[in-house]
């Protein structure tokens, strides 16, 4: 198993990161953080960009992080309304929770494309997205018009 790497795993790794960066010496970023100065200096040396990001950027990615966090948290409640319009057979409810939710999953996409180096992420290979996208084509069947044009936006969104 490989080994992990201690300030990569913090939770507070990007205020180390933007300490090294800004020059603390790694003696007492260790102090500062509670780890040990072996660690931070192996994290410095191996794990930090060989361009470091500049403070500002990378306290622009903690922001986008607490924005992820802020939108799988919308997700969330936006999937359960949807849940419940469904069981309540409140389809225009439903209707308006799956377009908050499409919303939220592109706003995911993009806060996650900016997280990553990846490509932004495809929605058609994501779980969430498939799963949600069986419950609004199942949620409309019983209207085929809503469903051949929520699916018809769907397609779109997915090949976009
Ligand atoms: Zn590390």
């Amino acid at each position: 198993m490989p080994r992990r790497c201690t300030v990569c795993d913090h939770p507070e790794r990007h205020r180390i990161d933007e300490a090294l960066v800004s020059g603390t010496p790694y003696r007492s970023v260790a102090k500062q953080f509670e780890l040990s100065e072996s660690a931070v200096y192996r994290h410095k040396t191996d794990h930090l960009p060989a361009h470091p990001l500049k403070a500002r950027e990378i306290e622009e990615v903690a922001r986008a992080d607490d924005l992820l966090d802020q939108v799988r948290t919308l997700q969330i409640h936006a999937l359960d309304i949807l849940e419940r319009a469904e069981k309540a057979g409140d389809l225009r409810t439903a209707l308006f929770a799956i377009s908050q939710a499409r919303g939220n999953l592109e706003l995911l996409g993009k806060l996650a494309g900016e997280l990553d180096e990846r490509p932004v992420i495809n929605l058609n290979v994501s779980p969430e997205w498939l799963e949600l996208r069986a419950v609004i084509v199942g949620a409309l069947e019983p209207h085929p018009a809503a469903h051949g044009a929520v699916l018809r936006a769907l397609e779109s969104v997915g090949n976009g």
